[in-house]
């Protein structure tokens, strides 16, 4: 395990790292720093969590010391490109610490917030600018700012960059860069859309990985908890009732989903925020700390708020809603276990959402355990109630059946886990589910989908 100590890094910046408390370098880190300090052009595959920043940004600090005071008005020397104004602040406050022994000048500026102080801040130009796409273009084209002084270029997270639509923003960025530069493209994952665009922006890059995507995974404690739909508020509640669950991420799909969580968790008692894109920067920062002071217990997110939210020793990632994007639930149960640590995950899953899962196990390589100890499993482990029997292929009885209710609470059998029949259902579909009684678990559940000929059984009807 290689040291900070071990590489040539200048002693202010050792000694920033040192009163930051870390000695031995990531892996991440112990391959990318050489590369970038010999002035080579880098593509890393590394997740967050991984410790990716540091691994730009120190070598970054150092090589721009070679060129100290060189900063002329609204000009750039490095630029940082992150997809979210949270990540942005997040690699701010990191590069301000791993600098704070040097003079120089950093800025941060992204969308969502008064322009005018950042245009203040980039006025007599920068050593290291960290922005997101959108600010930095709109800057640019006021004038405020000027790209063709920039000797390094990070892009951050090019994959996120990628799913939320800023490949045009990145290209227009590019086009103003000088050709004369150093990039370094840091991704999670290497999609080949996301390959295309680093062979276009990097010069005969050196290549480093680290933690493929199942490595995160295997660090965290992963459970998924079987559960209608409208059984999931009872089971956070059940589930958050054990003090175990100190510091928790709770994700949604929507944001209409975040602030309903947030408003059922306020009526339980419990003290919880909701971070989306619809919340202020202001409110959205306020959560945050809130979380990381410990005032308040839970925070409630989606996919795209949470990006870059570096938070330690958070306990517990609930996944209320299962992603559907596998990735996604990679970078959701990564904000536990950071940096060594290890967390623990519990995904609700409903019927509906078992194609995810397994979309998810499939991506991971590992099959999620369930955990079956919480009062809603045997609700959540029957099939829907539209599904048709397995070998029926007649798409003219499939949709819902009248009178019957997806996940409804009477369906529950008697603590007979294997016998539906036996629970004495009106339910009209159970008795023309005669396989189902043996193999409740196999043909209930998302892993042995070829078995299961006809996955409509748990979609929703389209009708
Ligand atoms: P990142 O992947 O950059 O988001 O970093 C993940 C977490 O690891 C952050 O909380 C960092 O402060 C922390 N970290 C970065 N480098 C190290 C290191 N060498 N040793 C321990 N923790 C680190």
């Amino acid at each position: 395990m290689a040291k900070f100590t071990d590489i040539d890094l200048r002693a202010p910046i050792l000694r920033a790292v040192e009163e930051g408390g870390y000695e031995i370098m990531t892996p991440i880190q112990s391959k990318s720093i050489p590369i970038v300090l010999a002035g080579h052009d880098l593509i890393a595959v590394a997740q967050t969590g991984t410790g990716k920043t540091a691994a730009f940004s120190l070598p970054l600090i150092q090589l721009l010391l070679s060129g100290e005071g060189k900063r002329k008005p609204k000009t750039v020397r490095s630029l940082i490109l992150a997809p979210t104004r949270e990540l942005a602040i997040q690699i701010e406050e990191n590069v301000r610490r791993y600098a704070k022994h040097l003079h120089y000048k950093i800025s941060l500026v992204y969308g969502g917030a008064n322009q005018n102080p950042q245009i203040k801040s980039i006025a007599l130009g920068v050593d290291i600018l960290i922005a997101t796409p959108g600010r930095l273009l709109d800057l640019m084209d006021q004038g405020h700012i000027k790209l063709h002084e920039v000797e390094f270029f990070i892009l951050d997270e090019a994959d996120r960059m990628l799913d939320m639509g800023f490949i045009r923003d990145i290209r227009r960025v590019v086009q103003k860069l000088p050709d004369k530069r150093q990039t370094l493209f840091f991704s999670a994952t290497m999609p080949k859309s996301v390959e295309g665009l680093a062979n276009s922006i990097l010069t005969k890059p050196e290549r480093v990985e680290v933690a493929p995507t199942a490595t995160t995974a295997e660090k965290v404690e992963q459970h998924v908890l079987m559960v209608p739909k409208n059984m999931k508020r009872k089971l956070l509640a059940h589930v958050l009732s054990d003090g175990a669950l100190k510091r928790v991420i709770i994700f949604t799909r929507t944001k209409h989903g975040a602030n309903r969580v947030s408003r059922n968790l306020e009526q339980l008692g419990i003290l919880s925020s909701a971070i989306h894109g619809n919340k202020s920067q202001n409110a959205r920062q306020k959560a945050l700390n809130e979380f990381r002071d410990g005032k308040i217990r839970v925070l409630v997110a989606t996919d795209v708020a949470a990006r870059g939210i570096d938070v330690d020793e958070i306990t517990h990632v609930i996944n209320y809603d299962l992603p559907n994007e596998p990735d996604s639930y990679v970078h959701r149960i990564g904000r536990t276990a950071r940096a060594g640590a290890t967390g623990v995950s519990l995904s609700f899953c409903d019927h509906e959402e078992r194609n995810y899962l397994r979309d998810i196990e499939k991506l991971i390589r590992q099959k999620i355990p369930l955990m079956d100890n919480h009062p809603f499993h045997l609700e959540g482990m029957q099939p829907a109630d539209y599904a048709d029997k397995d070998d029926d292929d007649d798409d003219s009885r499939r949709g819902p059946r009248k009178g019957t209710r997806r996940g409804s609470p009477h369906r529950r059998g008697n603590g007979q886990k294997n016998n539906q029949k036996s629970n004495g259902s009106k339910n009209p579909s159970n008795s023309r589910r005669p396989n189902q009684t043996a193999s409740l678990n196999e043909d209930s559940g998302p892993i042995n989908k070829k078995k299961n000929k006809n996955r409509k059984h748990y979609r929703p009807s389209k009708a």
